[in-house]
């Protein structure tokens, strides 16, 4: 019967980058499934912002750790992980801007590159930019975005370099346990025996927690981004940016286009049957949502755009545990839009908890899968109105 010291589920930015941190620990028998292929669930399919800016302390943290690795990706993991420092602006609607000054404060506290900027600045950042409905904004000249099929490529294989062996086209059928904790998984290539498991399946996670009787609230969505062609008299690459007066985030795709992905329009999905294409009403909305920051978007040619599972937990926070009701049982769950950029530091998290009994890097007890039972989902006093849309990409 085959045995790891670790299986993971899932092979995603998170489930990769776990790999590769458990590998780098000396880890010695690291086993990773994927039922498709590398990177076939959200993270094939994020925007794959990278920004430090959120409404709360610990996940700014886990991104800032997780940008020290894209910055030094080549040295630390190996490979490339094409991050871009093109720089990241938020952007919040009039009445937000205490709430953006303290939470730039705050990131600032733990070293984050980033300060409040005026109209004027965005729109030297942003030329051609329309400034006047703008209540604050934040820059952070490091932040940029990153290849996500990449990064989780370069992750998977420096996990095999350490040792570790990747099973594709290879499902987790079930966890099994035996006096009530992980003693092993089935998969479509027969049974491996573990006492560690950790999931990180994404929107698909929901066939492997249920016969434990896990039942976080967590709800697979569809969302979508496009792309447009930078129309004529378009001055070049220009920063990511989250819109929070339109709902709207955008960066530069490629050597001419933007990816852009508007809020609205979020659904419900069944993770089994997702229809990967972009919808055409999709595309106007993100089109007339460009054009009211950038109006030379207006005639912007569409290039194309796709559609991503993502799993949303009840307060749009990941959960990053170690489940308590299942000895040996780990996991990322819930990523809930937002989690490509810190699949760097919660892989080593989730590798530091396994080998030293705790995480190390940043501490993750906000993000325990018990929080909802004790009544205390995830709230940020300084939101910018919607607290989905904050943290959002
Ligand atoms: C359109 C879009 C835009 C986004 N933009 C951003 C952004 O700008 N910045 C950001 O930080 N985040 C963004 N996100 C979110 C981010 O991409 C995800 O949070 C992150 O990629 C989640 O990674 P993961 O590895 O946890 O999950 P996934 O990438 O979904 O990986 C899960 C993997 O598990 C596999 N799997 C599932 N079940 C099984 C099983 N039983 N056995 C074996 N394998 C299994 C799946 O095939 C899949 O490959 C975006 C997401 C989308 C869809």
């Amino acid at each position: 019967m085959p045995s790891a010291d670790v299986v993971i589920i899932g092979g995603g930015a998170s489930g990769t980058s776990t790999a590769f941190h458990l590998a780098a620990l000396g880890v010695p028998n690291v086993v990773l499934l994927e039922r498709r292929y590398l990177a076939s669930g959200a993270t094939g399919k994020s925007g794959s912002l990278v920004r430090m800016h959120y409404t709360n302390e610990t996940e700014s943290r886990l991104a800032f750790e997780s940008l020290k690795i894209f910055q030094d990706f080549d040295a630390v993991v190996g490979g490339h992980c094409g991050f871009e420092t093109a720089g990241f602006i938020q952007i919040v609607p009039s009445g937000y801007e205490r709430a953006l000054a303290r939470n730039v404060e705050r990131q600032r506290q733990i070293g984050i590159d980033t300060r409040v900027i005026s109209r004027d600045e965005v729109r030297r950042l942003l030329p051609g930019s329309h400034v006047d409905d703008i209540g604050a904004a934040a820059h952070e000249p490091g932040s940029g975005f990153a290849d996500p099929n990449a990064t989780t490529f370069a992750f998977a294989e420096a996990a095999k370099r350490l040792g570790a062996t990747l099973k594709l086209s290879c499902e987790a059928t079930r966890i099994i346990t035996q006096h009530d904790r992980v003693a092993a998984v089935e998969t479509t290539q027969g049974r491996i025996d573990t006492p560690v498991v950790v999931v990180a399946a994404g929107a698909w996670a929901g066939h492997l927690l249920q016969p434990l009787g896990l039942d976080f609230g967590l709800t697979p969505h569809r969302v979508q981004i496009s792309i447009f062609r930078w129309p004529p008299g378009f001055a070049g690459r220009h920063p990511a940016v989250i819109d929070a007066v339109h709902r709207l985030w955008f960066r530069p795709e490629g050597q001419a286009s933007t990816l852009a992905g508007v809020e609205l329009g979020v659904k419900h999905a069944d993770p089994d049957l997702l229809d990967e294409g972009v919808d055409p009403g999709y595309v106007a909305r993100c089109r007339e949502k460009l054009a009211a920051r950038l109006p030379v978007f207006g005639e912007a040619p569409m290039r194309g755009g796709w559609a991503g599972l993502i799993m949303m937990s009840p307060d749009g926070r990941p959960i990053i545990d170690q489940i308590p009701s299942v000895p040996g049982l780990y996991g990322m769950l819930g990523d809930s839009g937002t989690s490509f950029k810190t699949a760097p530091a919660i892989g080593r998290c989730l590798a530091e908890w396994i080998v030293y009994g705790k995480p190390r890097t940043v501490d993750l007890t906000p993000f325990r899968s018990t929080r909802f039972a004790e009544g205390q989902p995830w709230h940020d006093e300084d939101n910018y109105g919607t607290e989905r849309l904050t943290i959002s990409r």
